[in-house]
């Protein structure tokens, strides 16, 4: 159930403001350029079609959540029904395809792209045997991509009010990064201040911001202000934050009996969450 976003109206008369430039081109089934969709349904007519690209390190359930307001729709399901009809009717994805495979479609990227940017596959799914070494999102592997390609690692969102300062001023609204999600990760590695949790029920149904706004944060309790210099909390928001940036898992064998590589494995495997597509 979205949240109530009869406050947050004026958004969609902003879409010519929020979507950016520089879109890349559409496979060329029909062009996803805009064009308004056929569909019977009320929701697919209401709602513009206005590619809404994915910002830098955006979550991938997030640039879902951040679509569909912009796009004015009215609850999840029905932004779930117009993404794969437009997918398919603009990009000419099949309709079983993972979602992640949609949102990269009508987004005008890869699905390889699309995951290695915006999906935490890379920290979910470190290590794959030989067989299953293809590239997050790539075809071969679309059963994982189904399984992960939506999924964070911590059980609520997380945010840093400075990012969002920063987002405010340009591009004048904020998003949620990956790296806020990583597991273990309670500091903004930008910044260096406290993540801040959101209490809402649906937190990728409004921007950072809302929340913020709304009231509904929590402030992380580390006992610091900031991040104090710490070698290791250091070291491990690097290789957590390098781990999102891989194109495909390690190969088991790299990691087996290497020291603290399975209880790294263990660690960032805890924290998944396994809510189905
Ligand atoms: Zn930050």
């Amino acid at each position: 159930m979205f949240p109530d976003r009869s406050q947050f109206s004026g958004l969609r008369r902003a879409i010519p403001v929020l979507v950016r430039s520089g879109v890349a081109p559409c496979p060329p089934r029909g062009g996803c350029n805009g064009v308004a969709a056929s569909s019977s349904s009320t929701e697919s007519q209401e709602m513009n079609p206005a590619r809404i690209e994915p910002m830098q390190d955006e979550l991938a359930i997030a640039h879902a959540g951040r679509m569909a307001l912009f796009l004015g729709s009215s609850s999840s399901q029905g932004f779930n029904l117009w993404l794969k009809r437009e997918s398919g009717r603009s990009c000419g994805v099949s309709s079983n395809v993972p979602r992640l495979t949609q949102l990269a479609a009508i987004a005008g990227m890869s699905s390889i792209d699309y995951a290695r940017q915006h999906s935490m596959m890379g920290a979910l799914r470190v290590a794959a045997r030989p067989a299953d070494m293809a590239s997050y999102g790539a075809h071969e592997g679309v059963n994982f991509t189904k399984r992960l390609g939506m999924l964070t690692q911590k059980a609520d969102a997380h945010l840093c009010p400075r990012c969002v300062e920063e987002d405010l001023d340009h591009p004048k609204f904020s998003w949620f990064r990956r790296t806020h999600q990583l597991q273990g990760i309670d500091w903004c590695p930008t910044h260096r201040t406290p993540l801040i949790k959101v209490r809402g029920s649906d937190p990728w149904a409004l921007l950072p911001q809302h929340w913020m706004e709304r009231g509904e944060v929590e402030v992380l309790k580390l006992g610091a202000s900031d991040l104090d210099p710490n070698g290791f909390v250091n070291r491990f928001m690097e290789i957590a934050c390098a781990l999102l940036e891989r194109p495909r898992p390690f190969a088991v064998r790299l990691l087996v009996g290497r020291s603290g590589a399975g209880a790294w494995i263990a660690h960032q495997s805890r924290g998944c969450q396994t809510q189905p597509e």
